[in-house]
């Protein structure tokens, strides 16, 4: 083939691989248009057809996952299913609830209005996701997209090859081909995805790249869902049991070869405890993945060689205290601990996203806090500390996406909390019902009647003192809670009042028809 005809080849692939997302959108726009995503029935059939896929194809997933990053067939279930199918299970419960008129509050204008609000579906939504957890990040989105009513294109990572191409096999197999496209493909592929005109575009992924997506999100006024990553400190205090701290910190740092959004990237502790947390870390790792960890089946790789070098330069001109060997054909890097390591190296201006933990020491829980709040807001937060009010303090006065005390990363493993970043850290959040909201419209629904023209009378021209004084104070009336429960509420006190009160009443009466010896009885009696 000739320079010139190889060139026309690649130009036509190209226009063939933009024309193939522009249809592969298209479908999905005109099937939501359609309607059919619309009636509970069909999304709660989508959602069990989902639940279906994850619970006949675990075996293959977890073979794609141990290609693609070497992790652990036991892990898989743990640390990526379990989370998907609680989040199905939870859609399908609640869906009827959450997809329901919610009741708000009125004022005496609209007492007599039919008022709420009404979640709807947004339209076609773009899922991109990371390849360090590939089925979580994309399919937890899915999960309430489909529960919300939209289209979605699932955009998984070209990293996590294996995932992704059984991914694009999988899905079209259990859910509708049209509404629910996956489209792979690398950094071209997300980009010219990213042209397109989207209603939402639910992003996982680096900050840099987030950025990037929000910028080309804004050319659409497209609303964006930024689930970015950044460093999540983890803070020690001297008086905490050390050695549980340890254990926890090293299970959550280590697993998944430290590639983990809302794994502790460093940690914070005082000097004199440095030496006693460097040692139950050895002692747990030793525990956890054997005495060499690259023969150990529980311990992961590092995605691929580029990630491996970005991992090892972060530890140039420093010496571990622990492990530091690594295996580039492997892309092997043992658990690593660093200890007083200076704030302004690189390995602390950067998310490590890998096996390396490097200990920063502050002089106590004030230069902590401080140490915190320099840096961008984290992604999580991880406290180690017995002392309740010492805790909450931190608390208060620190930021972050998610915070867990005295444990790490199992705030993310509760649907009923909110999951996701704040500033550097991300934007919106999912999980459970949050998911839901994220991917719908809250549609502000008020409902009267023709009749009553009187009541309107007084916000017609021509104004007067009086009529705008009356219209003011109707307007800065009080919001009446009408719903159903709080309806329920007051007529259950109501009745409650009033049989106290006949029964009060009917006592008295009946003490007075006995004309009763007691003098106080006696002396009411005659009152009366
Ligand atoms: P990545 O390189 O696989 O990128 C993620 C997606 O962005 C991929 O689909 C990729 O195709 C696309 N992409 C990459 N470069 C692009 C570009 N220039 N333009 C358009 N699209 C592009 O994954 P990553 O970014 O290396 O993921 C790791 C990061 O993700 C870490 O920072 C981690 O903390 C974060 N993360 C966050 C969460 C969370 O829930 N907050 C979860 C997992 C990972």
């Amino acid at each position: 083939m000739s320079h010139n005809s190889q060139l026309m080849f690649v130009g036509a692939s190209l226009d063939l691989g933009v024309c193939m997302e522009r249809q592969v959108v298209q479908r999905a726009r005109e099937a939501y248009l359609s309607g059919r995503t619309r009636p509970l029935e069909f999304r709660l059939q989508q959602l069990h057809a989902l639940q279906r896929m994850i619970t006949e194809k675990e075996t293959e997933i977890s073979t794609a996952l141990k290609q693609d990053i070497n992790r652990s067939q036991y892990d898989t279930p743990l640390l990526e299913l379990v989370g998907i199918e609680n989040e199905i299970k939870l859609a399908i419960e609640k869906l009827a609830q959450w997809a329901a008129p919610r009741s708000v509050e009125r004022n005496l204008l609209t007492i007599s209005d039919e008022v709420y609000v009404q979640p709807e579906p947004l339209g076609v939504v773009l899922i991109i996701g990371a390849w360090n957890y590939p089925w979580a990040v994309t399919l937890q989105p899915l999960v309430g997209a489909i529960a919300a009513g939209n289209a979605a294109v699932v955009k998984p990572s070209e990293l996590s090859e294996y995932s992704s191409l059984l991914l694009r096999a999988l899905l079209p197999r259990y859910l509708d081909k049209d509404l629910y496209p996956v489209v792979t493909g690398g950094v071209s592929e997300t980009q010219e995805l990213l042209r397109l005109r989207f209603d939402h575009v639910f992003y996982t992924g680096s900050s840099t790249v987030g950025k990037l997506v929000m910028e080309a999100a804004a050319r659409h006024l497209t609303p964006v869902t930024l689930e970015l990553g950044g460093k999540s400190p983890c803070y020690i205090n001297k008086n905490c049991d050390i050695r549980i701290a340890c254990r926890r910190i090293t299970w959550g740092k280590f697993v998944n070869c430290g590639q983990t959004c809302i794994a502790p990237d460093y940690i914070l502790c005082e000097p004199c405890i440095q030496g006693q947390v460097v040692e139950c870390i050895r002692q747990t790792l030793l525990e956890f993945y054997g005495a060499d960890p690259k023969c150990s089946p529980d311990y992961g790789r590092i995605i691929n060689q580029r990630h491996f070098s970005r991992v090892m330069s972060l530890m140039e001109g420093y010496t571990p205290v622990v492990g530091g060997q690594s295996d580039a054909s492997q892309c092997y890097i043992a658990p690593t601990v660093l200890k007083d390591v200076p704030p302004h190296s690189r390995l602390m201006q950067e998310e490590i996203f890998g096996p390396l933990l490097p200990i920063v020491t502050v002089s106590d829980t004030d230069d902590a806090i401080r140490f915190i709040n320099e840096r961008e807001k984290p992604l999580a937060m991880y406290i180690f500390c017995s002392d309740k009010k010492a805790t909450k303090r931190m608390i208060e006065e620190t930021t972050s996406g998610g915070v867990t005390v005295n444990d790490v990363m199992m705030h993310y493993t509760l649907s009923s909390l909110p999951f996701g970043g704040v500033g550097q850290s991300g934007m919106g959040c999912y999980h459970g019902k949050h998911t839901f909201d994220q991917l719908s419209h809250h549609r502000a629904c008020l409902i009267r009647s023709l009749g009553m023209e009187s009541v309107n009378l007084a916000r017609y021209p021509p104004q007067d003192r009086r009529r705008a004084r009356r219209v003011r104070m109707a307007l800065k009336s009080p919001l009446i809670d009408m719903s159903k429960r709080t309806f329920i509420w007051a007529v259950t006190a109501t009745v409650i009042g009033f049989g106290l009160f006949i029964t009060l009443l009917v006592i008295l009466l009946i003490a007075a028809g006995l004309n009763c010896t007691c003098w106080y009885w006696r002396g009411f009696y005659n009152y009366f």
